[in-house]
């Protein structure tokens, strides 16, 4: 069934570039979405609009069939909470443990005292030990984040995603600044998490090699616009 539909999406930044213009696209639940195109085609652009960290200018966004462009308040907070992200950069509190980075996935699930005290279930907890055994992470529980190589940081970042309990998983470049071999073990993780969870993973990606190696589908911007969208089948080395 369709979960994410692009109709006709327009994006403006207020300085006036087009982020993004005239989208149609229709993502299937369970996909694994390669986003591929050049620096600056759009890709990170189109990525935020699912979560509305950027909205919209124009056209509408539908997810599960609703429109999320109204959305305020606690259907926001329910949307961001069913969308994970994770970022070339990782995002994490280097200076804390990776038990604490973790378990910070679920901050915004508490009062403000008790997350600010640090008081957790032992439900969440538990979500905690899950969420690192499936990216292999458990063993570094209480390592500090800046002693973890880059890759093993990315796959901390999954595991704080995975606390929110997405259906989607937005991944804006998430293995640009790692070597290969670390490469290989933040992209099985993410086809685990796709192949074993059912989670949508939408992926901007440089390479198209790893694209075509992980993504159900490819699809390229350019300029903002969608200028290629295929199912992996149909992808040949000529396009
Ligand atoms: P990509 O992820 O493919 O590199 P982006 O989505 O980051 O592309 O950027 C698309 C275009 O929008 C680029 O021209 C970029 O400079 C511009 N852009 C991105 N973010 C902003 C912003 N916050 N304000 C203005 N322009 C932006
Ligand atoms: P990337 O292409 O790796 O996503 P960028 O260097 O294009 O990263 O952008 C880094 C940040 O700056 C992003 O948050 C993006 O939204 C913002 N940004 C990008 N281009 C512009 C721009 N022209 N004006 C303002 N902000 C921008």
């Amino acid at each position: 069934s369709v979960l994410i539909e692009f109709d006709n999406v327009q994006k403006v930044y207020p300085n006036g570039t087009v982020g993004l213009k005239d989208i149609n696209l229709k993502i299937h639940e369970g996909e694994f979405v390669a986003v591929v195109g050049l620096s600056g085609a759009g890709k990170s652009t189109l990525l935020r609009t699912i979560n509305r960290m950027h909205d919209i200018t124009g056209g509408d966004l539908k997810i599960d069939g609703a429109s999320i462009t109204g959305y305020k308040g606690k259907e926001l907070r329910n949307l961001r909470r069913s969308v994970g992200m994770i970022f070339q950069d990782f995002n994490l509190v280097n200076r804390s443990s990776v038990r604490r980075n973790v378990l910070s996935g679920r901050v915004g699930y508490y009062s403000t005292w008790k997350s600010s005290l640090g008081l957790f279930s032992a439900e969440d907890k538990q979500r905690a030990v899950d969420a690192l055994k499936r990216v292999n992470m458990l063993e570094k529980l209480y390592t500090r984040v800046d002693e973890l190589s880059g890759g093993q940081q990315q796959r901390v970042a999954i595991a704080r995603a995975l606390m929110q309990e997405p259906k989607i998983m937005l991944a804006d470049e998430p293995i640009a600044s790692l070597d290969p071999l670390t490469t290989t073990a933040v992209m099985d993780d993410l086809l685990g998490l796709n192949q074993e969870l059912g989670i949508t993973v939408l992926a901007n990606l440089h390479s198209v090699s790893l694209a075509m190696k992980y993504a159900d589908r490819i699809i390229g911007l350019r300029g903002g616009q969608l200028v290629y969208d295929k199912p992996i089948a149909e992808v040949s080395a000529d396009d």
